[in-house]
């Protein structure tokens, strides 16, 4: 059989390799940390670095594919593997997806509609920026920001700290977001392969707690008109960055079912793990598809259900979650509960049983 390699070792490497394993392939996982959750399931780890030469020509070497499991794989890593081996999705998807305003530009580009933005690169800038936005805002860093960190909400009712703004943030390059009054947030998970053909699974419904993703319902409450809408931005982001696998988007929805996109991953994403349960072929199987030049598989599901993350102390509730008929639980192997930390997800499949 063939050999996947995956850089990054977290729990989205661990449902990869997984899916990979179930399709007959081997997986080799290049991730710093040892005993890492992609490593627990997969045939092998490179512990070095991302960006280490020896372990990336080892990676080339031993693998017939080479994907990753979170956008911060550094780019120049990704290009020298290119040289080598098929890398999947393309390395420009990780250059857009790592630089907020690359990736709002990209986006707009592709007519993808966005909330208001500008560059912030000073406290002049930070100023002028507000001002535009009538003193309401999200401040986000360039880089590195996930789960909400790297932000700073501006209220513009007078609590605010915009001098202390940009030291919070480390004074890095930023960029100021208009504050959406969403309705709600949805995201669509959709797939291209090698040939350009297009799947996109069902659109959920997802909730955040403290940044954090906390739920993801499926349906959501959209329209049908709002969901294609969705599905279409998917297709022409997935046409533009000539991408093969998975990609999330995420979309805030006004009242008038206007979406704004949000953001997007270049992977298999956090609000399609009910996929695994509600589905024939998880993401995770479709992303493997995907890279592997394999056909895509069915998108439509079986079921309607709501996926629960469980971080941190949630843990300590699978005894009970055991016990419920229809909850799928996934336990990404973690030793230690920390606050914040993503342990596993669950997802309750809603049946008339
Ligand atoms: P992750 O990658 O984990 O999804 P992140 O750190 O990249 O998170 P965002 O997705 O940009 O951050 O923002 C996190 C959450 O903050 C959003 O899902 C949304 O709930 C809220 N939020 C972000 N931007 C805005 C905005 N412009 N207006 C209102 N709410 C926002
Ligand atoms: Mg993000
Ligand atoms: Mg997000």
């Amino acid at each position: 059989g063939s050999t996947i390699g995956i850089i990054g070792g977290g729990q989205l490497g661990r449902m990869l390799a997984v899916a990979a394993a179930r399709l007959g392939f081997h997986t080799v996982i290049l991730e710093p940390e040892a005993g890492c959750p992609a490593a627990q399931v997969a045939n092998r780890q490179i512990t070095a670095p991302y960006d280490d030469e020896k372990a990336l020509a080892e990676l080339a070497q031993t693998c017939d594919v080479i994907t990753y499991e979170f956008e911060n794989v550094p780019v120049e890593a990704a290009q020298k593997l290119v040289e080598k081996k098929r890398v999947y999705p393309p390395p420009i998807a990780l250059e857009v997806s790592q630089d907020r305003f690359r990736e709002k530009a990209f986006l707009n580009d592709c007519g993808i509609e966005t909330a208001p933005w500008q560059l912030v690169n000073d406290s002049a800038g930070l100023a002028a920026a507000l001002a535009a936005f009538d003193g309401r805002g999200i401040l986000k860093t360039r880089r590195m920001g996930y789960d909400g960190k790297g932000q700073v909400r501006f209220r513009g009712d007078g609590s605010d700290d915009v001098a202390g703004a940009l030291a919070s943030i480390g004074n890095a390059p930023a960029i100021l977001e208009g504050f959406v009054a969403f309705t709600r947030e949805v995201s669509v998970i959709a797939a291209r392969d090698r040939l350009g053909n297009i799947r996109c699974y069902d659109i959920a419904e997802n909730v955040h707690s403290n940044g954090i993703l906390a739920s993801s319902t499926v349906p959501s409450a959209i329209s049908a008109t709002t969901a294609d809408t969705a599905r279409q931005a998917a297709g022409k982001l997935l046409h533009a960055l000539d991408y093969v696998g998975v990609l999330g988007l995420e979309f805030f929805v006004l009242p008038d079912g206007t979406l704004l996109a949000n953001e997007f991953a270049p992977r298999v994403h956090n609000s399609g793990h009910w996929t695994e349960a509600a589905c024939a072929v998880s993401q995770f199987e479709q992303h493997i598809r995907a890279i592997a030049g394999l056909p895509l598989g069915e998108t439509s599901r079986h079921s309607d259900c709501v996926m629960e993350n469980l971080i941190g102390d949630d843990v300590s509730r699978v005894p009970e979650i055991l016990s419920e008929p229809f909850a799928v639980l996934n336990l990404y192997g973690k030793a230690e509960a920390r606050p914040g930390r993503k342990m596993g997800h669950v997802t309750r499949l809603k049946t008339s049983k």
